[in-house]
């Protein structure tokens, strides 16, 4: 009869091979990120130890099957973390952790061939993987102010693993130098308790990890105008609805600024396309140097761009979309010997009570932008119903009631 454990590391034995595979599928179709391919690397080096595992009769000597068995171990552990440190561009450890993998790897060859010590030789992989794992974990949680659920569960997971490491390196170190049967036993079994379910499950929620990291890359792409790197439409309206919502339930004010750029076609009619491209680079720039942290700005059609500020009202909007009109006005754009003049044509709204979503004040926005255009241009309209010059020439707004 086979022994049971033949069976535990014959799975781990393909699952790693799969898992290979699967990170090396991950980096081929997802963007070819460097940490899909190390981990593919990290998983070939452990279907690698545990096939060694499997064959270890096949080896000239115990020892060379030991030595290679903790080399796979050492590669594992190491691609491990450097795929982690690749995907956060973590700067706390070296680039290079060979020197340090190298090192750690001397103190077991000096367990096996030099002064033979049982407990140091398999105690030295998993505290080393502990470490790493521990390190891979706090990565994860640190990279980003709130980390998705995805990079919770894999964080949780590795840390897990990583107590499972700490008791599997006591035990290990418990048999002492000339190794002892029964503590060697409880080991094993501690072992093949643990880690299948450990390792296996640890690995599915890394490439979950890199599956919810693809799926926002994604989610960026599809709400990212890619020529300016501001909002597209749908991500204004994404964000924008979030905001008319917020504003809605907190009752704060809430103002948006609609802009096309006038005589857009001329550019690029008499200077080309990439020129007016840039003209749109340019636009984008100045718009965006007025935007406060809370303030959604957004290309939402070819020379077209919208701003919601968020806890501004009306009067302040129709102050900040004069500046920009200004600003615009008097900020040609740098062309080989002369500056392009440029003007856009403005419009303005706050949110109102009747307004069930963001569109209807868009829609009061754009009307009064038409309104600027129809006017001749260069200036600022706003959505007149809400507002009237008071006594003083302040702009007031009209109460109900
Ligand atoms: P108006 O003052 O009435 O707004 O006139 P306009 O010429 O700006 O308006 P019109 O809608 O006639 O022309 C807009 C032009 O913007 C037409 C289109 O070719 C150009 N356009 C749209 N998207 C892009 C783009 O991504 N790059 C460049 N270079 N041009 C674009
Ligand atoms: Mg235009
Ligand atoms: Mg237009």
């Amino acid at each position: 009869m086979v022994s049971p454990f033949f069976y535990i590391v014959f799975s781990l034995t393909i699952t790693s091979t799969v898992l290979s595979l699967a990170f090396f599928m991950a980096w081929k179709n997802f963007g070819r990120k460097p940490h899909a391919l190390t981990w593919s690397a990290a998983f070939l080096a452990g279907a690698l130890q545990w096939f060694s595992v499997l064959n270890a009769g096949a080896f000239p000597s115990t020892e060379t099957f030991l030595l290679f068995e903790n080399a796979c171990s050492m590669a594992l552990v190491t691609l491990g973390v450097r795929g982690h440190c690749q995907r956060t561009h973590c700067r706390f450890l070296p680039r290079n952790l060979w020197p340090i993998a190298l090192a750690i790897y001397s103190v077991i060859v000096w367990a096996i061939l030099i002064e033979p010590n049982v407990g140091v030789r398999m105690a030295t992989v998993p505290a080393y993987a502990a470490i790493t794992l521990f390190l891979s974990a706090t990565m994860i949680i640190r990279y980003r102010k709130r980390p998705r659920p995805a990079e919770w569960a894999a964080a949780v997971s590795i840390y897990i693993v990583a107590i499972i490491q700490v008791a599997a390196s006591i035990l290990a170190f418990m048999q002492g130098p000339a190794g002892d049967e029964s503590v060697a036993a409880a080991y094993l079994h501690f072992n093949f308790l643990t880690l299948p379910a450990g390792y296996m499950g640890m690995s599915m929620l890394i490439l979950m990890m890199m599956a919810s990291d693809i799926s926002a890359k994604m989610k960026k792409m599809a709400t990212t105008d890619h020529l300016t790197g501001l909002l597209n439409r749908r991500g204004f309206h994404e964000y924008g609805e979030r905001a008319f919502s917020a504003a809605r339930r907190a009752g704060t004010e809430l103002s948006v600024i609609m802009t096309d750029i006038d005589r857009f076609k001329f550019i690029n009619d008499k200077f080309g396309h990439a020129a007016g491209d840039s003209a749109l680079i340019h636009f984008s720039k100045l718009v965006s140097e007025a935007r406060r942290t809370e303030d959604v700005i957004a290309r939402v059609g070819g020379e077209e761009f919208a701003l919601l500020l968020p806890g501004t009202n009306l009067r302040d909007a129709m102050a900040l979309a004069d500046q920009l009109c200004s600003k615009i006005g008097a900020s040609p754009m740098d062309m080989t010997s002369v500056g392009l003049p440029m003007t856009s044509s403005f419009g303005v709204a706050a949110i109102s009570d009747k307004d069930k979503q963001l569109d209807d004040m868009v829609l009061r926005a754009d009307r009064a932008m038409y309104r600027s255009k129809r006017a001749g241009r260069n200036q600022v309209d706003l959505e007149s119903s809400q507002l009237m010059l008071a006594e003083d020439g302040t702009l007031k707004p009209v109460t109900s009631g």
